[in-house]
């Protein structure tokens, strides 16, 4: 019996670098996995290489930031996978700018993909784990949102608005019997940390700098990060809630 057999899982920002690895390794150990991106030919690709491996995947259009897409797709995965067992809220979007030369726009788009989007999500699905009795949320932050990071004022603030939510949610939602944890990535080599480089100016020494500042001596992988994300989503963790854990080599 695999740890996640008959579970309905759900990753949004699925078709990119952590969440196309969470969603693997979830349809590995027997997951069916909905792959919730924006950006469907991510998560088409996603989800037919997760079926040409043998696994249970379909992939979903869905943009966070609007609830009726959010609906549409938490409808639709219910339908053809069925509830909702697992929520992975993974969607996410930076903008790598000290903060005085950011603008408002870009702070409504950081704040409403990053903060909003995730709570679209937890309102579509948490009356049904409710009424079931059973859930479990794991959301994906940031090692901003603890420690705070030059260029990322406002996704900073949005990761750290994330695990005061995930921790109050977890409050409120226990005696429903759902969980709710947070998993903060460090830097990670996806197409997000690729932007950062490039914001950043120098990508050489960004590199370097970082090498240097992380005790284990490298920056993350993808496939570094769901081992966390399904501890969290499994019944190992199953009297654990409200807890933030950093993947970042130290
Ligand atoms: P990525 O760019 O590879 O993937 C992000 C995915 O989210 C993309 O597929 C994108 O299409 C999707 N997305 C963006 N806006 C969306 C929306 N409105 N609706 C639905 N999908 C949307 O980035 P990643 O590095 O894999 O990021 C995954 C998560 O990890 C994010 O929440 C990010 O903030 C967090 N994180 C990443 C790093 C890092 O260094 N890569 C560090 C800390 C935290």
């Amino acid at each position: 019996m695999q740890r996640f057999e008959s579970k309905t899982v759900v990753v949004t920002g699925g078709g990119g670098g952590i969440g196309g690895a969470t969603c693997r390794r979830f349809a590995r150990e027997g997951a069916k996995v909905a792959v919730y991106d924006m950006n469907l030919e991510a998560a088409e690709k996603v989800a037919s290489g997760i079926r040409e491996e043998g696994g249970q995947a379909q992939a979903f259009c869905c943009d966070i930031t609007d609830r009726a897409s959010v609906d549409k797709a938490v409808e639709a995965t219910q339908q053809s996978l069925g509830s909702v067992d697992v929520l992975v809220n993974n969607a996410g979007w930076d903008v790598f700018k000290p903060f005085t030369r950011t603008e408002s726009a870009q702070w409504d788009k950081l704040i409403a993909i990053n903060l909003t989007g995730a709570l679209h999500m937890h309102h579509a699905v948490l009356p049904g784990m409710a009424a079931r009795k059973a859930g479990r949320i794991v959301n994906i932050a940031s090692d901003a949102a603890r420690v705070g990071s030059s260029g990322e004022a406002v996704y900073a603030a949005c990761k750290g608005g994330l695990v005061a939510f995930s921790k109050t949610i977890a409050r409120e939602h226990a005696r429903h019997g759902i969980t709710v944890n947070v998993v903060c990535p460090g830097p990670t080599d996806t197409a997000l940390f690729a932007d950062y480089k490039e914001g950043a100016g120098n990508p050489e020494k960004l590199m370097e700098a970082f090498t240097r500042s992380i005790p284990l001596g490298r920056i993350g992988q993808p496939d570094d990060l769901p081992g966390a994300i399904l501890y969290f989503a499994s019944d190992d963790a199953s009297f654990v809630t409200g807890q933030v854990l950093s993947v970042s080599g130290g």
